[in-house]
């Protein structure tokens, strides 16, 4: 089996960026699973379905159904549509961060998330990677950072997208989306057993890649 690469850590830890660059130095395959959930909320939205425990399994059979396509920097389709935007919204992460509490929703993403796991290796970032998904993967790494230095992250994600941003506004939704994160019966965020603890608060990206590939090559 392709060797997986598992970063795990709360909102605008910097995870998603860092595992894209260790992808791609290493030329392995990159699985984004937040954008799964972004993509199931998106759906769910669209097709009019309220984001209730009770329509659980409506969504996840909805998000079943779907053709999802990922094309290169980021571009993902939803039945043909490109909705890389769309999902990247401060909204939609909040929809996600819903759904995401739904075991049914978790359970239609599974294997959709260990189909990514292909040679010559896969870098999957998230919050249960290293837990549910790829239990057996030999490198696990959780990523945290303070609060204020993630709300800034996203601040500069959004703006540089052309969406709009708040300080305020974004430090209560990261709150609040750990604290369901957390908080959740399914898969609940949480460092694997076995996951290397890193601290990105003070770190660049670089420094937070070296580390990584450095623990890789050991
Ligand atoms: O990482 P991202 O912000 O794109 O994820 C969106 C939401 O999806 C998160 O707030 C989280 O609730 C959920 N999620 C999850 N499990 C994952 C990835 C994301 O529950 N593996």
């Amino acid at each position: 089996p392709a060797p997986v690469i598992c970063i795990d850590g709360p909102t605008a830890s910097g995870k998603g960026t860092i595992a894209a660059i260790v992808a791609e130095r290493l030329g392995y395959h990159l699985l984004d699973s937040g954008s799964l959930y972004r993509i199931t909320g998106l759906a769910a939205s669209r097709a009019g379905i309220e984001l209730t425990e009770a329509n659980a399994q409506a969504i996840a059979d909805l998000v079943s159904s779907k053709v999802i396509t990922f094309l290169p920097d980021q571009q993902v389709l939803l039945d043909g549509d490109d909705i890389s935007l769309d999902i990247r919204t401060e909204q939609a992460g909040m929809n996600a961060s819903q759904v995401a509490t739904f075991p049914a929703v978790r359970q239609a993403l599974l294997q959709v998330q260990r189909n990514f796991c292909r040679l010559p290796g896969l870098v999957g970032d998230g919050r249960d990677m290293g837990t549910t998904i790829f239990p057996d993967a030999p490198l696990k790494v959780y990523l945290t950072a303070s609060v204020q230095c993630r709300a800034e992250r996203r601040y500069k994600q959004l703006i540089s997208k052309g969406l709009s941003a708040n300080m305020a506004d974004l430090i209560a939704d990261l709150e609040a989306r750990d604290a369901r994160d957390i908080n959740r019966a399914a898969s609940p965020l949480k460092p694997a057993q076995d996951a290397l603890h890193w601290d990105n608060s003070d770190s660049t990206i670089d420094e937070a890649v070296q580390q990584v590939l450095t623990w890789w090559e050991q």
